[in-house]
Order: structure tokens, then sequence, then C-alpha cells
């Protein structure tokens, strides 16, 4: 592997997820920040969780049916794939370069940014230089413009986000829309054509590509079978499973109280730390459900 190769392939892991300034997780040992990486495998394992012990055979097939899947099993695998990326779309650099910015202004949080941000350029994350402008977008809106290119839409001549026209790929576009807090069907090509714009070009384009790798790797699914498992026509036949994601998401974010993951931390770590994470908290939305 190149030095640059070698870069790249790290530096996805320094994509923050959520901030915590309290001394909590430094006190634990961790970061005062969660890596992103961590939160989207970890929504990911909830998701199976949720599917495994939540829903019951009925939602299941449902699900199974929406998504037009070649089998259940196959729909189980999709929709933790599409819980895990449907935060993808924080990975831009509008949102990176806004480290802390809902925390309160403070030395710490001055500090902690600083810090964050030379280790990340250190890793090769493409961070935009100091005081930029730069154009910024919805991270659901740009999850919408990218995931199809990053799950096997290949087609040439198609620019800005828009839909290509094979057939085989148009269930990419549909499962991609659904991951939308507002509703599976109400994303307009012009919202998506501006979000693309805020993207960041291909050195961001590697960054969530290898995020997306790392939640593909925890589910254990083969990226480009995608277009093959599941066929979803309907987005409107998507809108429980797009509420599924939201609490995924939501299930998901870092414990500052337990310590945040590391960017050092192995694939087989954040894998290990996902799966009880979320094991953890199914059990305690059974437990008050
Ligand atoms: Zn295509």
């Amino acid at each position: 592997m190149s030095e640059s190769e070698e870069l790249n392939s790290i530096a996805h892991k320094w994509c923050w997820g959520t901030i915590d300034l309290s001394d909590q997780s430094v006190r634990r040992g961790g970061p005062v920040w969660n890596p992103l990486v961590a939160e989207l495998v970890t929504a990911g394992a909830v998701m199976l969780e949720l599917w495994d012990r939540v829903l019951s055979p009925r939602q299941r097939a449902g699900l199974a049916e929406g998504f037009a899947a070649e089998s259940e099993q196959s729909a189980r695998l999709v929709a933790a794939f599409l819980a895990g990326v449907s935060r993808v779309g924080y990975a831009s650099p509008s949102h990176m370069v806004a480290f802390g910015a809902r925390q309160q202004p403070s030395l710490t949080l001055d500090k902690a940014r600083a810090d964050w941000q030379e280790q990340a350029l250190k890793a090769g994350l493409p961070l935009p230089a100091a005081g930029a402008w730069v154009r910024g977008a919805d991270p659901e809106h740009i999850a919408a413009a990218v995931l199809p290119r990053l799950t096997g839409c290949d087609c040439a001549g198609y620019v800005d986000g828009e839909r290509c026209r094979d057939r085989d790929h148009h269930g990419l576009y549909v499962a991609a829309y659904a991951l939308n807090r507002h509703g599976a069907d109400v994303l307009h090509a012009d919202t998506v054509a501006k979000a693309y714009r805020a993207t960041g070009g291909p050195a961001w384009d590697a960054v969530r590509a290898a995020l997306v790798d790392a939640v593909a790797h925890h589910v254990g699914l083969d990226v480009r079978s995608l277009p093959r498992l599941v066929r979803p026509t309907e987005p409107t036949r998507l809108t429980a499973f797009g509420r599924l994601v939201s609490q995924s998401s939501g299930l998901s974010r870092g414990d500052a109280s337990r310590g945040f993951a590391s960017p050092d931390d192995s694939k087989e770590a954040v894998s290990d730390r996902a799966r009880l994470h979320a094991r953890e908290a199914v059990s305690r939305i059974r437990v008050a459900g």
C-alpha cells in the first residue's frame, strides 16, 4: 500500500459524529468526539437488533415486500446497511468544519477543535483551508445525492445527482431517497442537485466510500450486490422503514459516560463495540416500551 493509499484508508475515521466537551469520555480514556464511522456501524447494528428482537413477523414481511427483496434475509441485511449509511452525508466539508458549532464557545472547545483538525488533516481528511467559504447542504440531501453512486450506479453521462435511466439502478435511487426524515417521496431533483454541489468532490467521495465500506463490512453485505438484492419501486411503501432508520440513528449516538470510540480502533473493535452498544440500547427500549 502506498503512503497516499494508507492515508486514504484512515481519513474517514477522523469524521466526527457526536461531540461532548464534559470530561466524561476523557476520564474513561476516550476523546471528546465520537467517530462518525463508529456511529454509522452502530446504527446498522441497531437495525439488526430491532429486526431480530423487536419487529413482528408481519412487520418484517412488510419491509421485505416494500423493498421487493429477493428474500427476508436480504431485506434484513439491506435495511441494516441503509440504516448505517443514512448519515453518510455528514461526511461533507461544510459539516466537518462546523466542529462544535452547536456547543457553547469556550477555550476547551477551541482547543478540542484545533487538536481534532490538526490530527484529521494529518490523517488525510480533505478539510477546506481555514476561513475558506464552504458550500453547505442538509446532510440528508447529500446522502441522497451520493448514495446511488456509492452503491452500484456507475452510469456515465448523469451529473449533479441526476437519476440514471438504468432500470436495474432505479431501486438504488428509491432507497437512497427514502433515508429522509421528512418522508420517502418528498425530495425534489433540484434539492438533490443543489446538495450535490456541496459534496466536496472526489476527495470526499473517497472518504464516504470508506464509511460505506465500513458499514457493509459490519453487516456482511457486498455493496455491489445491492441492485440485485432489493428493487423497491414505491417510495411510499418505505415509510415505516424510514421511521426505523431514524430510530436506529437516534440509538446509535455515542454515549460520553461510557467513553467514546477512538479513531485508532480496528474494524473488529468498532464492530464489537457497535454490537454491544446496539444490544444494550435495544434492550432498554424493550424494557421501556
Ligand atoms: Zn445507473
